[in-house]
């Protein structure tokens, strides 16, 4: 098995070597600062940080080290030369998997914060022996931790691609469409309802692209690429401000290397520029 919940005692009296802690403390998590650096703090047991956790998450291995994930309370303040930082910010800081361990940790973190208790009868819950879900001793219902999928798609019209700009971003970005899965749905189902829901087009040719975690707060992205085939644009004002088709070559100020939206653009982009040369 390859990661499991167990009681600190259990996790500590097998530590003897440093080990990765991802710890968290609402959103954010802790970090050691090294000059301009930011690094997972490593380390034999948390009481080198005053830290007495009473759930400790056993999350697999990397880079030959044991990684653990715990919670701390509000009122836990970070060490002299520590401090919380919120994922999105640690990107630029952390190693793919590094940061990709730090994802699992969060959504692992917050859904054991969140599942103490039966959704079903409300009695206590008790951790799984062989696997990372919850049962209630009560009633019996199992809770695993929850992951909600949502689609991502990228729209191609001939050479120009369809960009949003969407009512929740906070800044003047476009980006591919997204939304999440409904109950009853297929991914390409959702991929055409969300496109015409949102932006008013019909779409075909859907092809599977790639997929994400994104722990903000437990989504799995699932990304597709597909072919315009009618309509016009006639954004829905609830949740897009703005959408039009652009070419690889005119783009708008479009989202960070973190998110796999970014990654679906820049596909294009080098597409693009293949097929330019090879007409050249
Ligand atoms: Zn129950």
């Amino acid at each position: 098995m390859e990661s499991k919940t167990a009681t600190p005692k259990e996790i500590l009296q097998n530590v003897n070597t440093p080990s990765y802690w991802f710890i968290f403390k609402g959103n954010k998590m802790l970090v050691r600062e090294v000059g301009h650096e930011l690094m997972v703090p490593m380390i034999s047991d948390p009481k080198e940080l005053n830290i007495k956790p009473t759930r400790v998450h056993s999350l697999g291995i990397l880079h030959g080290r044991q990684c653990y994930g715990i919670d701390v309370s509000e009122s836990f303040s970070a060490p002299v030369g520590f401090s919380f930082q919120g994922l999105w910010f640690l990107y630029d800081y952390l190693d793919d998997e590094l940061f990709n361990m730090a994802i699992k940790a969060k959504q692992v973190v917050i859904w054991d914060r969140t599942s103490a208790f039966c959704g079903r009868c409300g009695a206590k819950t008790k951790d799984r022996e062989r696997e990372r879900a919850k049962e209630c001793p009560h009633c019996g219902f199992i809770m695993f931790p929850r992951i909600s999928p949502a689609i991502i798609v990228l729209v191609e019209k001939e050479d120009k691609i369809l960009l949003a700009r969407a009512v929740r971003f906070k800044e003047n970005i476009y980006s591919v469409l997204a939304g999440f899965v409904e109950p009853g749905e297929t991914l390409e189902e959702a991929v055409e309802r969300e496109v015409e829901e949102e932006v008013g087009i019909k779409v075909k040719n859907i092809e599977y692209f790639g997929s994400q975690p994104w722990p903000f707060p437990d989504s799995l992205m699932i990304a597709f690429v597909a072919k315009y085939k009618s309509g016009k644009i006639n954004i829905n004002k609830d949740e897009i401000v703005d959408a039009k088709w652009f070419s690889h070559d005119k783009l708008p100020n479009i989202p960070g290397n973190i998110s796999i939206a970014r990654k679906m653009i820049d596909w294009f982009i080098e597409k693009q520029n293949r097929n330019r040369k090879i007409n050249k």
